[in-house]
């Protein structure tokens, strides 16, 4: 996910987030949000605690440890697909932090799993692992004053040390819960990864019953996601024969195929768009050619496009296809020698849209547990691995890790782990909250 970086210079109306997976928009105006009384209550009881005061200072004490794990987790690279390096060392560090048991499952994702009292009930924390960055870059951290700056620094690395932070807390003091926690970290939450990782988790080859889903995405105290925002991506491929500008004219032209589908395409969008729920689209990339007198075999677009409403997203989608058929079409009219134009129309990113009142427990405990700590916590809606819980009713939030960071998705990421530690505490309220503790010790 990515910070917000259009905040400050836009109104919160038009603050709109640019990035693949990211809080996308402030969703309210800057009055508090209402969290009902026996949530707050909630929470003062689990602060007045024993073990949980005690989990605090274990939280501190740790904070050196954990400044370490993130660097350590940052200097292994994580490419889209290619996160099993990190994953395994992952793997190593929630088994050295004591949890009952530990696997990766078939696509790459690393879960832990300890046992609750009560194991009716299963609440998953999870980070993802993956970052957009490809092979090959630069990973190393490079410390500047309080700043610390690394390719995936923030997003999300920062998250996986702090899931492992809570894991190690909870196991320090004994704190036992009702509810079986799942620790996880993800694998495929960025672009193309198209969340393949908690789409596993949610299939029928994933853990059975999760209840209740946290995932802490990114950086900072107040954020809580609980929506969000769907979208569909397509590469769109025009494939002609192919050949000489002069010798082979008249033959197809995926080119002019390729800029009549974009031109009916945002002609229409753009209509469709300018009424009712917010919606976007982006040709993002488009591709082909080989030279400028030779006609080219083919013609490519990757196009995206957004809702927080699954019809507005599929509204679009319906417009895309039309207006590809068209301009195959049109195209295939005009041919004056030569076989058909052929287009091939693909899915590759699908992220379900959907989201959770914030009167539901989860959400109201967030906003509790932000609060108790002192930072008046805002609604976003977000695209992250929230999304598919979401879709599937499945009471979800994403949260930040706390400190500060921006630039993510950039070569300069940066974060800086000031009172790091609140972040921490956050998760740990929110997740004791959900799952319950136990009566008795571990
Ligand atoms: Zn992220």
């Amino acid at each position: 996910m990515k910070r917000n970086f259009l905040r400050g210079l836009l109104p919160a109306s038009l603050a709109i987030c640019l990035t693949s997976s990211a809080f996308a928009q402030t969703t309210t105006a800057e009055k508090p949000i209402p969290v009902d009384k026996r949530y707050e209550n909630e929470m003062k009881a689990l602060a007045k605690n024993a073990a949980v005061k005690q989990a605090f200072k274990v939280i501190m004490d740790l904070e050196p440890q954990t400044h370490q794990d993130l660097i350590t987790l940052t200097e292994i690279p994580a490419p889209p697909f290619k996160e099993e390096v990190r994953g395994r060392k992952y793997a190593e560090m929630l088994r050295a932090a004591g949890a009952d048991s530990v696997w990766t499952d078939a696509v790459g994702n690393v879960l832990s799993l300890r046992k609750g009292k009560n194991s009716q009930k299963t609440v998953v924390m999870e980070a993802h692992l993956d970052t957009v960055f490809p092979e090959g870059t630069d990973v190393k951290v490079r410390q500047n004053g309080d700043t610390l700056r690394a390719p995936g620094i923030a997003d999300d690395t920062r998250g996986l040390a702090m899931v492992l932070q809570v894991l190690k807390t909870l196991e320090k003091t004994g704190i036992e819960t009702e509810a079986t926690v799942l620790f996880i970290g993800t694998v495929g939450e960025e672009g193309l990864g198209d969340l393949r990782g908690v789409k596993h988790l949610f299939s029928e080859n994933g853990p059975k019953n999760i209840d209740s889903y946290i995932a802490v995405d990114g950086t900072g105290l107040g954020t809580v996601a609980n929506r969000g925002l769907g979208s569909h991506r397509y590469r769109i491929t025009f494939k002609g024969p192919g050949g000489h500008s002069s010798g082979a004219f008249g033959l197809v032209n995926p080119h002019n195929a390729l800029g009549r589908a974009i031109h009916y395409f945002a002609v229409d969008a753009d209509k469709y768009t300018k009424e009712g729920i917010r919606a976007t689209y982006n040709v993002g990339v488009i591709g082909g050619g080989t030279s400028v007198n030779s006609i080219p075999f083919e013609s490519w677009m990757e196009v995206d496009m957004r809702s927080e409403s699954p019809e507005r997203v599929a509204g679009l989608d319906k417009l895309l296809q039309a207006a590809v058929q068209r301009a195959l079409q049109e195209e295939n009219q005009m041919k004056r020698l030569g076989p058909d134009l052929k287009v091939d129309v693909k899915l590759i990113g699908d992220r379900p849209a959907g989201g959770m009142e914030p009167t539901v427990a989860l959400a109201q405990r967030a906003l509790a547990a932000t609060r108790h700590l002192g930072t008046e916590p805002t609604l976003r809606v977000g695209s992250t691995n929230s999304n598919i819980p979401f879709s599937k009713g499945v009471p979800a939030v994403t949260i930040g890790s706390g400190g500060s960071g921006g630039g993510a998705h950039a070569l300069e990421e940066w974060f800086v782990p000031k009172n790091t530690y609140l972040g921490t505490q956050r998760a740990l309220l929110l997740l004791l909250a959900e799952a319950g503790i136990a009566k008795g010790k571990k």
